[in-house]
């Protein structure tokens, strides 16, 4: 059965994977090695140095290529090398233009590193996309979309946008770590290149710190390829043998993680002490049509703000749950609790976090796949 004909519930467990070719080992050997022996200058058998190629690292990136419906994947030793690379396409005197409520520490790679080399970013809200062309100059080359957005779960139409690229001959990069290509495939949706940290729902597992890039065109992946190799930052054997291994239950995964994250999301929206919550499957969030239509289902992560809440007040319940655990990082089996203002988002100024909601009082949940009526019970005891 041709692989390209495979459903997504298949392709986690066999895209781009053969048994090994030493031993038939159905699973990929962890190729604990940094060179190859070679018979003659340049006799190799397609490795040579793990930097620039290893086996299990291959394996993860054919994977990686087939679950996004690509052509070429590359695996970094985390998801913001991943971006690096991609910001690493681009020349001094280039532009960015890219989403506002975005990953803290894409803000900070994008403002305090690749500010100094002469590229420019521009951040805006990229839910009206008719609002979007008005940034655009000729100094802009990429389009860097995170949707649903991190942390206050805003929806943006990746067609509309890819059509808006297009148009000026912009290259569009989609930050996929929070839907995962279970929910949605950006490169299907028209975007060049989707981005994960893996370290969240691929690996799965909270434990590795690994990131991905996914393209179809050959020329783009080349010249990724080339900055992955020159610049360096892989991902390991070991860490690539372990996020192949959550690659193969995402899909049970996610499943799991929807039903939870609808069951704590309607369980919050009905509770008294809670001014708003936001995630995608309500039928009244601003977003919700596109999310219908470009998503298979919501997902796990919601935030919510407390009635009058203060910053003291989302202290004390992100202290007082106990199932949840307070702690950076998302979409690993187990349900965490964090706090943007003091945690994933302290890096972005007040002001620039409060125009986009990231107000002190927010909290962001990753609703993991533990019993739901336990993770009700632990937000019950301690929103009070
Ligand atoms: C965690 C995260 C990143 C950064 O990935 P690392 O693996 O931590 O380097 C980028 N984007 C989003 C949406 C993230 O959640």
């Amino acid at each position: 059965m041709s692989e390209k004909k495979l459903k997504f519930n298949s392709k986690t467990i066999h895209g781009g994977q053969q048994p090994d070719a030493a031993y038939g080992a159905v699973m990929p050997p962890i190729y604990q090695t940094s060179t190859y022996a070679q018979t003659t200058p340049g006799g190799h058998k397609g490795f040579e140095y793990s930097r620039s190629a290893n086996p299990t690292r291959t394996a993860l990136e054919n994977a990686l290529a087939s679950i996004e419906n690509g052509s070429f994947g590359l695996a970094f030793g985390s998801g913001l090398a991943a971006i690096d690379a991609v910001i690493k396409l681009l020349n001094p005197g280039d532009e960015v233009l890219s989403t506002n409520d975005l990953y803290g520490g894409s803000y900070r790679l994008f403002k305090q590193i690749f500010e100094k080399y002469g590229i420019s970013f521009q951040f805006i809200g990229m839910q009206d996309v008719d609002k979007i062309e008005a940034h655009i100059n000729n100094k802009t080359k990429l389009i860097w979309v995170e949707t649903p957005t991190n942390p206050m779960m805003n929806i943006i139409d990746v067609k509309s946008v890819s059509k808006i690229a297009k148009k000026h001959n912009l290259l569009l990069a989609v930050d996929n770590t929070f839907a995962t290509p279970y929910l949605q495939v950006p490169l299907d949706l028209g975007a060049d290149i989707v981005m994960h940290s893996a370290t969240k729902y691929l690996g799965g597992h909270s434990d590795v710190v690994v990131g991905a890039l996914v393209v179809k065109d050959k020329e783009l992946a080349d010249k990724l390829y080339f900055i992955q190799n020159a610049s360096g930052a892989v991902c390991g054997p070991m860490d690539s043998f372990l996020t192949l291994r959550g690659i193969k239950t995402l899909h049970v995964r996610m499943q799991r993680h929807c039903e939870n994250g609808r069951a704590v999301a309607e369980y919050l929206a009905k509770h008294p002490k809670i001014e708003k919550v936001y995630w995608p499957g309500f039928e009244n969030h601003p977003n919700h049509a596109i999310a219908k239509s470009q998503m298979n289902d919501f997902g796990g992560m919601i935030s919510f703000v407390t009635k009058g809440s203060s910053y003291e007040d989302a202290i004390k319940i992100v202290e007082k749950l106990q199932l949840f655990t307070l702690a950076e990082s998302l979409g690993g089996v187990e349900s965490l609790a964090g706090h943007p203002a003091s945690m994933t988002h302290a890096s972005i100024p007040k002001e620039e976090r409060e125009k986009s909601g990231v107000v002190d009082a927010l909290i962001r949940l990753s609703v993991g796949i533990e019993d739901q009526q336990d993770l009700i019970a632990d937000l019950e005891q301690a929103i009070g």
